[in-house]
C-alpha cells in the first residue's frame, strides 16, 4: 500500500522515534509546527477518522492513554495540543490516522 506511515511502520521510510509498543509508534514530525511536534500513528491502517468504529477505536484510546506519558518524555508536560486533522478541509495530508502532539511554547488560541 502506497501509506508513508505505513512505510515508517515497516522501517522502509526512517523515522526519529519517541515511543513504540504493540499498538502504537510516536516520532517527531519532519516539519514540525511547534518547537515541539511529535506524530503519533495506530500499527493498523485506518486511513482517517472517519473510518474508526467500535472495533478499531481500541488504538485512539490507546494513544490518548500514552500521550501523557510521551509528552513528559519529550518534555512539554507543561501543556500540549493533540491535533487531528480529518479530511481536505482540515488539511489531512497522510491518510492514516495521526494525532500531532505539539508543545513547547504558549500555544494560543485554535484557529
Ligand atoms: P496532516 O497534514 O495532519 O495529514 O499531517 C501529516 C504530517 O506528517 C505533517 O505534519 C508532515 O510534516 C508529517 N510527515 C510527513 N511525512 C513525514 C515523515 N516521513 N516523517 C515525519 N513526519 C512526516
Ligand atoms: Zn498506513
Amino acid at each position: 500500500m502506497d501509506c508513508i506511515f505505513c512505510k515508517i511502520l515497516d522501517g522502509s521510510i526512517p523515522s526519529k522515534k519517541v515511543y513504540e509498543d504493540d499498538m502504537m509508534l510516536a516520532f517527531y514530525d519532519i516539519q514540525p509546527a511547534a518547537p515541539v511536534h511529535v506524530v503519533m500513528i495506530p500499527k493498523a491502517h485506518i486511513a482517517s477518522a472517519n473510518e474508526l468504529n467500535e472495533e478499531n477505536a481500541k488504538y485512539v484510546a490507546h494513544i490518548f492513554s500514552k500521550a501523557g506519558e510521551i509528552a513528559k518524555s519529550v518534555g512539554i508536560e507543561n501543556g500540549y495540543r493533540i491535533v487531528n486533522n480529518c479530511g481536505s478541509d482540515a488539511g489531512q495530508t497522510v491518510f492514516h490516522i495521526h494525532f500531532h502532539l505539539m508543545g513547547g511554547k504558549t500555544l494560543g488560541k485554535m484557529a
